[in-house]
């Protein structure tokens, strides 16, 4: 079925490079030679991931996978600095969960609202007025601008509900979330209706209430025997509670029994951890049993025998709602909060390259070191940290980087100027 929901995605997400330095010399009338007065180049945008408390899928990402933010704009004459690259804002529901699509790793889960920033963007290059010493007076170089960050993540909405519903199409989820709560899903008498995930807040009274989540379908022909796809119980991972809903008016011709087996083994198929969730079980349609009640005692019989509490229900004439929502909200009481992910991504190390691939220029007792992997490494580090800069030392050491230099015939106490960092050389 195309469905216009769109819970998981994958895009490539790449922040701005740093603009280049300038080298610019002052000029005056009347004024013979002027000092260096080239700006440093402009910061690269990032790409920020934020939540959007109206959105409920990922739909904006079907169409448009890449996305870029801008370069900062070179350095300019008379000190000026180049503009900073664009940042750009990409809006994602609520409980979506970022991670890098290579291994899998967790980077953020956006559920607390807070921004992320997935890809920094680049350093701009240093201008030639921050080269003039006293024995450098006419700097003829600039420093080009660092590489933004760049990733190709995988997004998956994960809503953020202390109770969902389950249960095969048509028995009431979404009549049921209509009558206990503020949401208004699309309710219909034909199968796989809900599209899209709603939440709805359940009011108990007294300051008490809880998120519930009535999420999209089982794929059509599911009953059919086509089979469940059960990818939609990514949206009720993190859910404290389940409710399970079963029909038992058997105006299907349907067998309760089998179905609620059916829908437990959908979530063991998922995952032991969600066959494990905690359940109520809630027998829905029981305005239509008329004077039939063996479909409901024997899914009762079956149900308490597993240990599971169980509820009569009819959605419809909400006879028994608020008696099955009473017994969610004494269950959540001391169940754990909703789960957020915690971030396990770490950051691949950039790769070094040969020695030989820097290119140096040597001014008097200054070495200037420029290069593709060089200029990876260097942006990936943040030279305010003490421990980076001890890692930036170990890397470059382990690149060969300082033997190079030594066999060009560097001395101690020479500077070595790698884009925007300076250090004394010592062996
Ligand atoms: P969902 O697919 O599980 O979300 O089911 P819906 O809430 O869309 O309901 C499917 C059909 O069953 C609709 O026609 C509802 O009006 C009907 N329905 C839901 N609950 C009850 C109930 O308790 N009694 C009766 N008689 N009909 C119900
Ligand atoms: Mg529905």
């Amino acid at each position: 079925m195309a469905s216009p929901f769109v819970d998981k995605v994958t895009v490539e997400v790449k922040a701005g490079k740093g603009g280049d330095g300038a080298v610019a010399f002052h000029r005056e009338k009347y004024v013979a030679a002027g000092g260096p007065d080239g700006g440093d180049g402009g910061r690269g945008g990032d790409v920020i991931f934020r939540v959007d408390d109206h959105m409920s899928t990922l739909m904006d990402f079907r169409y448009k996978r890449k996305f870029a933010a801008g370069n900062g704009a070179p350095g300019g004459g008379k000190r000026c600095t180049g503009k900073d690259g664009e940042s750009i804002v990409l809006k994602v529901p609520r409980g979506t969960v970022i991670r890098d699509s290579e291994s899998g790793a967790v980077m953020h889960d956006m559920s607390s609202g807070r921004d992320f920033t997935v890809c920094r963007g680049g350093r701009g290059g240093w201008g030639n007025k921050r080269f003039a010493t006293p024995t450098r007076q006419t700097p003829r170089f600039a420093k080009p601008g660092l590489p933004g960050e760049a990733h190709t993540v995988t997004l998956e909405l994960k809503l953020l509900a202390d109770v969902g519903l389950v249960g095969f199409p048509n028995v009431g989820k979404s009549t049921l979330l209509s009558v206990v709560s503020n949401a208004h899903p699309k309710i219909a008498n034909y199968h796989f209706t809900t599209l899209f995930p709603n939440l709805g807040v359940v009011y108990i009274g007294e300051g008490q209430s809880f998120v519930l989540a009535d999420i999209p379908g089982i794929i059509a022909g599911a009953s059919e025997g086509a089979g469940l796809g059960h990818d939609f119980l990514r949206h009720i991972d993190r859910c404290r509670l389940l409710i399970h809903l079963v029909d038992v008016s058997g105006c299907e011709g349907r067998d309760p029994v089998e179905d609620f087996d059916a829908i437990c083994e959908e979530l063991k198929a998922w995952g032991p951890e969600l066959a494990g969730r905690p359940q109520l079980v809630a027998a829905n349609k029981c305005d239509l049993l008329g004077g039939d009640r063996s479909n409901l005692e024997r899914l009762r019989s079956h149900v308490e025998a597993l240990g599971f509490k169980f509820f009569e229900l009819s959605a419809a004439t909400t006879q028994g709602s608020r008696e099955l929502m009473l017994a969610a909200v004494r269950e959540l009481e001391h169940l754990p909060p909703v789960t957020v992910y915690e971030a396990d991504y770490v950051p691949p190390e950039p790769e070094l390259g040969s020695p030989d691939d820097i290119r140096i220029n040597r001014d008097g007792g200054t070495w200037y070191c420029e290069g593709d992997w060089l200029s990876r490494l260097v942006a990936s580090i943040n030279f305010g940290d003490y421990e980076s800069r001890m890692y930036f030392d170990r890397r470059l050491r382990q690149a060969g980087f300082f033997d190079r230099l030594e066999a060009e015939g560097i001395s101690d106490g020479d500077t070595v100027s790698i884009y925007d960092i300076e250090f004394e050389y010592q062996s």
